[in-house]
């Protein structure tokens, strides 16, 4: 399992180290979660916000953490 999860905050699908809430399988709304690309955003955890687009620097940090996690 890799140690971060995707967050749709800000516009974008952003991937955040924070752990989340016990049990949820999501950031809820309005939750302020640290990226992997440096910024604090809110979660957006509507049905929409899970179509935007992956941040591509957050993509990056995902690839390598999840290629170093194997
Ligand atoms: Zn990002």
């Amino acid at each position: 399992m890799y140690p971060f999860h995707w967050v749709p905050a800000g516009g974008a699908r952003h991937a955040s180290l924070d752990s989340r809430p016990d049990g949820a399988f999501a950031y809820p709304s309005g939750t302020g979660v640290r990226t992997l690309c440096g910024y604090r955003l809110a979660a957006d955890n509507s049905e929409l916000a899970w179509l935007w687009e992956t941040c591509a620097e957050c993509g990056a940090v995902a690839k390598r953490l999840a290629a170093a996690s194997r």
